[in-house]
């Protein structure tokens, strides 16, 4: 950074043989979070957080952060300093300089507004296309915590919400060291982040790969806590892992057997990887293996949603998709 905050603009310089990329995403307080639930800090964590997991995704080193933030009246000025300490903590964790931002009053409800830019070594990035018909499907992580987190904070009668599946929705870790080191090692042909639950990131690859894809039930890392939730209230844990979102984790196609993905394993040890299925001929085919036979890939929030699209407002399509 030349010129960071303080200034009208930011002036970065830009890293030689290198490729820039950059993404943005908001958060919005009532569709993606409540106060009642996330502390001013959790809110610029995870602000922060999905857009590192796009970098990450992409495999790209992130470098920079801007922070748009849009408050409601109500703030206090200790609150606002927490969400900005929640947001820097995570840019200091990942050397991420934020050189820049904006704060701006509103009558309606906070909204966190991000752009982030990294950079990746040229053709060493990671799309959703790209994945063949045999190659593995891998995630990272666990999955399923996210959601079953959301439930635990909304469910009144939830006395003691179980503290991994909270963090995994109030304080997503950015899987940012395994993207890159899976990008720079080429070990996988295909990735992206799952932010709307693992059955629409397998739809999504398979859709920009034009591949289908059969998921092994038996290997899912469900997140423990998150299956005991389920199981007590009778609900598919499978199932409901399947299609929650938010998990933050990386998918991604690999040739089979690669060494190239052990080697990657070997230096970035956590999160775990795990192997749960693989990538299949027929475009169409998108199924879970259990007990010997094949169901039907349940479909992720987001398709859900787009169903009812032609007659659905804005306002009742995002609540398909809502959070607290
Ligand atoms: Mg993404």
């Amino acid at each position: 950074m030349l010129i960071g905050p303080g200034d009208d603009a930011a002036v970065l310089a830009p890293v030689r043989n290198e490729r820039l990329v950059v993404t943005t995403d908001a958060v919005v307080e009532g569709v993606h979070f409540s106060r009642a639930h996330f502390a001013p800090a959790d809110i610029g964590h995870k602000a922060l957080a999905v857009n590192l997991s796009d970098l990450a995704a992409m495999a790209a080193t992130p470098q920079w952060a801007l922070l748009s933030l849009v408050l409601p009246g109500d703030w206090l000025v200790a609150e606002v300093e927490g969400l900005i300490d929640g947001f820097g903590a995570l840019a200091i964790a990942h050397s991420v300089s934020v050189v820049g931002g904006n704060i701006t009053r509103t009558t309606g409800p906070l909204v966190v507004n991000v752009t982030a830019g990294g950079t990746v070594e040229s053709r060493k990035w990671l799309t959703r296309t790209g994945a063949i018909a045999g190659d593995e499907i891998w995630v990272s992580g666990t999955i399923g915590g996210a959601r079953a987190g959301l439930e635990m904070l909304s469910d009144p009668g939830s006395l003691i919400p179980d503290p991994g599946c909270v963090a995994k929705q109030k304080t997503p870790e950015p899987r940012v060291r395994l993207g890159v080191a899976v990008g720079r090692g080429r070990a996988a042909r295909a990735a992206m982040d799952l932010s709307d639950g693992l059955a629409d990131g397998i739809r999504q690859i398979g859709a920009a790969s034009g591949c289908g894809a059969r998921i092994d039930a038996s290997a899912l890392p469900i997140e423990p806590g998150a299956a005991a939730w389920w199981q007590d209230r009778g609900i598919d844990p499978m199932m409901a892992a399947i299609a929650g979102g938010e998990d933050y984790e990386l998918l991604f196609a690999v040739p089979k057997k690669s060494g190239r993905l052990r080697n990657v394993q070997r230096h970035v040890a956590k999160p775990a990887m795990t192997r749960i299925g693989v990538w299949l001929k027929d475009p169409n085919e998108f199924v879970v293996a259990r007990d010997g036979r094949d169901e039907p890939l349940p479909q992720g929030y987001e398709h859900f949603a787009e169903r009812r699209e032609a007659k659905t407002t804005l306002d009742e399509r995002r609540e398909a998709k809502t959070t607290l």
